[in-house]
């Protein structure tokens, strides 16, 4: 699958996304298009490699613009200025026509309007005809464009809503100057400064929602600020800065006190202390030492230090988390495709009502019926513009995985977002999640004639070829004492049991009770109490076995990281039901669960029934939330709700995973799940917001309360109402920035 991001223009409204996703969606080979409303662009997932050609041919056959996004950075600077010289062209026009409307408003408010029956009179009228005319053109003319675009193409748009009203209001104004004898004495009115007010307030509001809009992409300027422009490299003889993008991998870089390292790398000399809050939101700084890994875009504190690089460009992790909050950025939760839809459709219906009322009003209504019908309708139609619809979900979206991006919760997808808060049940792996994953041995045992520490040699050379955690510790330990490997073939892995191999033409397997189990090896009495009894202290015991005897034990225990039990505590205190699933010991399980708070446990689960575990659960009508490693869990990590996948700070590519938890710690689950309930709250308010103008607004406009109340409305009220709630949907999601994981935990 190859995804295409392209920059979009000519948008309006909600209809406008269906329909560009319409268009990119009939071409073969397009398997997915996202439009997104808010930062004007589109992600497009083909099956294979076509020409960016025909997807853009594709959308300006729509009637809208369309470039390709390549560079993240330029991009959004371009953008920046595109925006810059929208928003002062919008402003020009907003003032002009407030400045033609705003007289002929008070003028009409005070009965002041000239007479359409005497000559002077007339003559005023065919000068503010000209005048408001041209303010259509000036102040309005983007609604005419666009609707004439949409209407190419037989559809229909907010700009077509706006237009037919204004249009309307004019064209009938015009007429009732032309031929005002026609019409009943009461209907010999003009509308010209409805036109223009609807048209100043529209732009209005259009405006007011750029510059709310501004702060919502605040997440990723806030990224991109901590790359730094220049690295100091050391070239054989001599120290320079460089522009960071001339950097190469294995560069020697230099960092200096209160520096920001420009990319990601391994220290090869010194030490210091780093802060790498901005990418994993934990506070404390992290030391580093000689083979430590620093990552792109975190603050050196007090120590100086040499790395050599080993990501540049795209590849370094603060790149990747850039392009990874952008996409999710983009991307819609369920939620924002259901109102898109209604959107869809929303335009034509209130058409269909604008021409109902006319029709009603024509035939029924009271007198004068011809300037009721027009006022009637022009309501209608304005006041039900979708526009605010189109941005409920996506706005808080923006807001919301911008916070999360912030606290180091990586999301992937807003589905995941939308779903975060919804889990009822969470399963933590334990391996590198509620432990540091960090193994250690504890003790070597010898059974036999041997002595302990060729059992420690035997078991390290036949873990060289394992990439558990476990591998790792047997043979840091046997280095740290000072041993030598021995040479292995026929090296293999059992996943979930240990491994084996042959050492000195012996087959000789290493690994848990079950792997002894499945070899049909014994485990003597007094060894196998022995082992349980480690166990029960969190212990991880494992044998190693010789022509078909056991002749050493070695125990490994992996400290539980210090915040874990809290983190626990608080998930159950939320109402979730905890449960810790391994493929451990039992008694080990046991002992590190009852730790930690947690009475579920799933022990000595093979890796590929870990999924399995996760669906029985679903069947139980749990909504379940698997928190993993993301390298063994990863079916684990798919099959799930929502996958959470740990981070170690610099792997961010786990595709699995729906969130990323940049720093270990199992409270970044608590807060990616206060977040997202604040964010699906945050939209659920917003579509409230946008959909409430029009079902309250459309009836009263249409005229529902005339014959109770005399009451109808105005059509600039409907305009200020319609500016109005997309403020109403920007500046409450906009609320979502100040929100604060910390002050929500009981
Ligand atoms: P976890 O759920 O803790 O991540 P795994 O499924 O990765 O556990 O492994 C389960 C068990 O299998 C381990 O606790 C260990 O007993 C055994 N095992 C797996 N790989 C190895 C190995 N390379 N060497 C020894 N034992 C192993
Ligand atoms: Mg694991």
């Amino acid at each position: 699958m190859i995804t295409y991001h392209l920059a979009l223009t000519g948008m309006s409204c909600a209809s406008c996304v269906s329909r560009i996703e319409k268009a990119l969606l009939a071409i073969p080979d397009v398997q997915n298009a996202q439009v997104n409303l808010v930062n004007q662009s589109a992600a497009v997932s083909t099956i294979k490699n076509i020409p960016v050609d025909v997807l853009i041919k594709a959308i300006k056959h729509a009637g809208y613009g369309a470039s390709v996004i390549n560079n993240l950075e330029e991009e959004e600077s371009t953008k920046a200025l595109i925006e810059k010289s929208y928003y002062r062209h919008l402003t020009y026009k907003t003032i002009f026509a407030a400045i033609v409307g705003f007289p002929l408003l008070v003028m009409g408010m005070l009965d002041f309007m000239p007479s359409l029956i005497t000559p002077v009179g007339r003559q005023i009228n065919i000068g503010l005809c000209f005048l408001t005319f041209l303010t259509l053109v000036y102040s309005g003319g983007h609604f005419f464009i666009g609707a004439w675009k949409a209407l190419r193409n037989h559809a229909a748009n907010m700009d077509t809503l706006i237009a037919l009203g204004t249009g309307v209001a004019w064209l009938y104004s015009l007429f009732a100057i032309l031929f005002t004898k026609w019409l009943p004495p009461l209907a010999q009115h003009v509308y010209f400064e409805a036109a223009i007010i609807i048209i100043a307030l529209v732009n209005l509001g259009a405006l007011l929602e750029l510059r709310a809009r501004r702060h919502t992409s605040g997440a990723i300027k806030r990224l991109m600020s901590l790359q730094p422009k220049t690295a100091r490299i050391i070239r054989i003889n001599e120290e320079i800065d460089i522009p960071i993008e001339d950097l190469l991998i294995a560069d020697l870089v230099r960092v200096r006190p209160g520096e920001q390292i420009p990319v990601d790398g391994i220290v090869v000399e010194g030490q210091s202390h780093v802060d790498e809050s901005m990418l994993t939101g934990e506070a404390l700084p992290k030391e580093k030492k000689m083979n430590d890994k620093v990552v792109g875009g975190t603050l050196n504190k007090s120590g100086s230090f040499i790395f050599k690089t080993t990501r540049v460009g795209k590849e370094t992790t603060l790149a990747q988390i850039i392009q990874l909050v952008q996409h999710a950025q983009n991307s819609k939760p369920a939620l924002a495709r259901l109102a898109d839809q209604v959107a869809g459709v929303f335009v034509p219906v209130v058409m269909i009502i604008a021409i109902l009322t006319a029709l009603i009003w024509f035939n029924v209504g009271a007198e004068p019926r011809v300037a009721y019908m027009l006022v009637t309708s022009m309501a209608v139609l304005v006041i039900a513009c979708p526009c605010a619809l189109g941005l409920a979900v996506p706005i808080s979206v923006m807001v919301g995985v911008g916070k999360a991006a912030e606290q180091g919760i990586l999301i992937r997808q807003a589905d995941a977002l939308q779903q975060a808060g919804q889990v009822t049940t969470i399963v933590l792996d334990k391996t590198g999640t509620i432990t540091l994953g960090k193994p250690q041995v504890t003790g070597v045992y010898a059974v036999q004639k041997m002595d302990e520490q060729q059992i420690l040699i035997m078991a390290a050379s036949l873990e060289v070829g394992s990439e558990h955690p476990l591998a790792e510790a047997i043979i840091n330990a046997a280095k740290d004492r000072g041993h030598s490997l021995l040479p292995v073939t026929n090296f293999q892995a059992i996943s979930g049991y240990g491994v084996n191999g042959t050492i000195q033409e012996k087959l000789i397997w290493l690994g848990n009770a079950k792997l002894m189990d499945l070899q049909k090896i014994p485990i003597e009495g007094a060894l196998k109490n022995q082992t349980e009894q480690l166990a029960a202290l969190g212990q991880t015991p494992l044998y190693l076995a010789v022509d078909e005897q056991v002749i050493g034990m070695i125990t490994i225990a992996d400290p539980i990281k210090p915040d874990s039990k809290e983190a626990i505590i608080q998930l159950q205190k939320m109402g979730l039901k905890v449960i810790m699933l391994t493929g451990d010991h039992h008694g080990t399980a046991q002992s590190i669960a009852a730790a930690v708070n947690i009475s579920d446990v799933l022990a000595e689960v093979l890796p590929q029934d870990k999924a399995k575990k996760i669906a029985e659960l679903q069947a139980m009508k749990h909504i379940v939330g698997m928190v993993g490693d993301g390298i063994n869990d990863a079916p684990a990590l798919a099959q799930a709700d929502v996958g959470f996948a740990i981070g170690t700070g610099t792997d961010i590519a786990i595709e699995s995973a729906g969130i990323i938890l940049m720093s270990g710690s199992l409270q970044g689950i608590v807060n990616a799940m206060l977040i997202s309930r604040q964010t699906v709250g945050n939209m659920k308010q917003n579509l409230f917001g946008a959909f409430i103008y029009n079902i309250i607004g459309i009836p009263i406009a249409a005229g529902i309360l005339y014959p109770f109340t005399g009451l109808l409305l105005n059509p600039m009220i409907a305009g200020a109402a319609m500016a109005f709630s997309s403020v109403t949907v920007v500046g409450n999601a906009n609320r979502l920035r100040f929100f604060n994981p910390r002050n929500n935990i009981s």
